[in-house]
């Protein structure tokens, strides 16, 4: 391993006056006390890969202190952040101390505006057991920077002691090379199993980034898969709960990208969504019905009132077994609503497949189908066979806007005394308009004076 300090990045002419004076600011703040500050990760990484021509927007800054194992210095990061916020009152400062991390976050600043800098403490991290949440121990920087997911992301720049506008960029892993030659590569052949979450981040990088998965790196995802880690973890429940909350953030992360088919062929490529089922497999079925729900919910949902990323992942999991779904929701820690749409759609599918093809009149139809939500459909409609498809799409373009010529207040203004029988009368109104008997107002009041007399 090298320390090739001699590539030197000149950060100034790339950022923002402010960010720049922030970050000058903050290696101030650190080299008083003794310590060393640098930039790390994502940041690097776009700093080197971004057109020179271009500005580049930076809003989530990764610093990291390195308190050169210090007892006294764990803290260094969470001191830093406080002695910065105490220069810059408008950011809001977090602290999380099991992590020995802090955040500072603008929002909508008029100089600033979202920006995100987490300042940590140079770490690094044990597995107590594999797939579990890492423990954190004060460390060097080049110990945090093996602790990363791939060579592209375990690149520093060192803010503090430099001369001039460059700064040193520390390499350790071959990072620069890996950039140059688009790779996404592993540090150590254990990342996998460590952290399954890195499989999804691999496969986004590479999409995003237009870079290919390194040969040995596909290795290690396949030996990891196989290993069967995961499922032992997850038959154990022996994952962190912060674990479920990674796995789903990258999910989310990768199913809301514009590149999310890609990306999602890759997964599927790799076998990768085992590490949310042991049975889930990217088939052409699944395949087909990830991009069947995209098309429904562009055409029912144009205004995304759904989380469309959330209905691709409710997809993935309606593919397993109906006795499987909840659980796989639950620990992904899905919201609630989606939880219980998992676990009640194999009946409700039954229902709807049943009963559909008996409908004769429009108006049953409605009464059959309006009992469901827009998500419920959506699903039932990619799970089922093409008549009912067709029913369905029938359904949402045709039916369930149609309203009748008179509403509750129209009840109203015509003299009939407001009460339960309210909803029995609309509901009739409802049905024969929906089955052609009434066209417009006039005929709403005749059919109303013919079944409801006045005096109701
Ligand atoms: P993006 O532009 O997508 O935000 P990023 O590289 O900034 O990319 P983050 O998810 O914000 O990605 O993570 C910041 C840094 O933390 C990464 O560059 C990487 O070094 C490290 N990191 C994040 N997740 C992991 C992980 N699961 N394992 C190891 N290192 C990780």
């Amino acid at each position: 391993m090298t320390y090739p300090s001699s590539r030197l990045l000149n950060m100034r002419e790339r950022l923002a006056p402010a960010l720049w004076q922030l970050l000058t600011q903050a290696a101030q703040e650190a080299q008083e006390r003794g310590w060393h500050l640098y930039l790390v990760g994502g940041a690097v990484r776009d700093v080197l890969l971004a057109d020179e021509s271009q500005p580049l927007l930076l809003e989530d800054v990764d610093l990291v202190v390195d308190g050169f194992h210090r007892a006294a210095d764990v803290g260094a990061g969470v001191t830093l952040a406080k002695a910065l916020r105490e220069r810059y009152p408008n950011a809001r400062l977090d602290v999380h101390g099991a992590f020995q991390t802090a955040a500072l976050l603008w929002h909508n600043d008029p100089v600033l505006d979202s920006l995100w800098i987490d300042i940590a403490t140079a770490r690094t991290e044990f597995y107590p057991y594999p797939a579990a949440n890492p423990e954190v121990e004060a460390s060097s920087i080049r110990q945090d920077l093996y602790r990363r997911d791939f060579t592209i992301n375990a690149m520093a720049a060192r803010l503090t002691g430099r001369r001039g506008e460059a700064l040193p960029l520390l390499d350790f892993f071959g990072g620069m090379l890996d950039l140059r030659s688009r790779q996404i590569r592993v540090l150590h052949a254990n990342s996998f199993i460590e952290d399954p979450t890195r499989i999804y981040r691999a496969v986004r990088f590479a999409v995003r980034l237009g870079f290919e998965l390194e040969p040995q790196t596909q290795d290690y995802i396949q030996y990891a898969l196989e290993s069967g880690v995961y499922e032992r973890s997850l038959g154990a429940n022996t994952r962190a709960p912060a674990l479920e909350t990674r796995l789903k953030a990258e999910l989310k992360y990768i199913l809301e990208a514009p590149y999310w088919q890609r990306a999602f062929q890759l997964i599927g490529s790799l076998g990768a969504l085992r590490c949310l089922h042991p049975s889930l497999k990217l088939d052409p079925l699944l395949w087909w019905r990830v991009r069947l729900i995209d098309r429904w919910l562009r055409r029912f949902d144009p205004d995304q009132t759904l989380k469309h990323w959330q209905m691709r992942l409710e997809v993935l999991i309606a593919h397993l077994e109906p006795q499987e779904r909840g659980k796989v929701a639950e620990n992904l820690q899905l919201p609630i609503d989606s939880i219980e749409r998992l676990q009640h759609l194999g009946q409700a599918q039954t229902e709807v497949v049943e009963s559909l093809p008996q409908c004769q009149r429009p108006s049953e139809v409605v009464l059959l189908l309006r009992q469901y939500k827009l998500p419920t459909l959506v699903l039932i409609a990619v799970h089922s066979y093409r008549a009912i498809r067709r029913k369905l799409w029938h359904y949402f373009t045709n039916l369930a806007t149609v309203q009748a010529p008179l509403n509750g207040n129209d009840l109203k203004r015509l003299g009939y005394k407001p009460g339960p029988h309210y909803k029995e009368m609309l509901d009739a109104l409802l049905t024969a308009t929906l089955d052609g008997v009434i066209q417009d107002e006039a005929d709403a009041q005749a059919f109303l004076e013919q079944h409801y007399p006045r005096s109701t």
